[in-house]
């Protein structure tokens, strides 16, 4: 029994049906990561209105939200005006800016991008999450611009522009970040976000996440995501402990965003979000995003959740 599982990084509000899958995963409380911009994002917060659990969504700089041809390769689509105005309307519901900053979805434009993400948001005190991972420009010219409670998500990407270098040392301006409050936080995907060598040399760096995310879609469901209980499952594999695992997906998530500040806990007086995980023993495969597989001993599966006292009928 563990607190109700927060995850950060969900696209959980592009369909009706997503919030009760994650709620059945033993989710009571998400993020859906920038899955519109300011022109649809009355999308999503109306299905982050009608979630059971508590959740809030983060606006995409780019207006049109993602795009497959790049959110803001065309560069006035990160468009200050339109994303503060959107906030400004929905300041109950959109609890930060989303600037996705690979080179195909940003393109030579991610320094800029990233500029007017932090415009937007300091104008309402509001984090910003970066997407990194095949940026053009290095981590020494973005990092920079991060501040305070910002979130870096996909922080175990492969090179080009990884958080560690050739020779097993974290980067210092990723050290930097840390060392003022920004956090790191897993964002596992299905593409091009986690590779197993890249995580098993950051983990030895002694750089752990702050926070486990699953980047969720209902295409992760049959392969890879699957559930969050297994994208935790992965970092046992990895080495890291159950408390420390158990920590990234509940009390840590819930300190990345101020809606979650009573969440993420069992204390007395807190909400009675929990989840039911059963931990079992055996040989399990895990996957990561370049379709390398290793095999873990242990694995975490969703049993049952409560949410505000109730338990979810499955
Ligand atoms: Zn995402």
């Amino acid at each position: 029994m563990v607190p109700g599982l927060i995850d950060i990084h969900t696209h959980a509000a592009r369909s009706k049906e997503a919030p009760l899958l994650c709620l059945a995963d033993g989710v009571t409380g998400w993020i859906d990561a920038g899955s519109q911009g300011a022109d649809r994002i009355a999308e999503t917060i109306a299905v982050a209105k009608s979630a059971p659990q508590l959740c809030r969504v983060l606006i995409n700089i780019g207006r049109a939200g993602i795009l497959p041809e790049g959110d803001t390769m065309d560069l006035n689509r990160a468009d200050v005006a339109a994303a503060r105005e959107a906030i400004g309307r929905n300041r109950d519901m959109i609890a930060g800016v989303k600037a996705r900053l690979s080179r195909d979805v940003a393109g030579q434009n991610d320094f800029e991008v990233l500029k007017r993400a932090q415009e937007v948001a300091s104008s309402f005190n509001l984090p910003v999450m970066i997407h990194m991972g095949q940026t053009i420009s290095p981590l020494s010219k973005l990092f920079p611009l991060l501040k305070s409670g910002d979130i870096v998500t996909h922080m175990f990407a492969p090179p080009p522009n990884s958080i560690i270098d050739d020779d097993g040392h974290i980067l210092p301006e990723v050290l930097a970040a840390r060392r003022r409050g920004v956090h790191f936080d897993l964002g596992n995907g299905r593409t091009g976000h986690l590779r197993w060598d890249m995580a098993e040399r950051i983990l030895k760096a002694g750089f752990l996440p702050d926070t486990f995310s699953t980047d969720w879609t209902p295409e992760g469901r049959p392969a890879q995501v699957v559930n969050f209980p297994n994208v935790m499952s992965k970092f046992l594999m990895l080495g890291m402990t159950l408390d420390q695992v158990i920590a990234c997906a509940t009390i840590n998530a819930a300190h990345a965003f101020p809606v979650f500040h009573d969440r993420g806990t069992l204390k007395i007086g807190a909400p009675a979000d929990i989840a039911v995980l059963e931990l079992k023993e055996g040989t399990f495969d895990f996957v990561d995003n370049f379709e390398g597989k290793r095999n873990g001993r242990q694995r975490l599966f969703p049993s049952a959740t409560v949410l505000g006292g109730k338990r979810i009928a499955t």
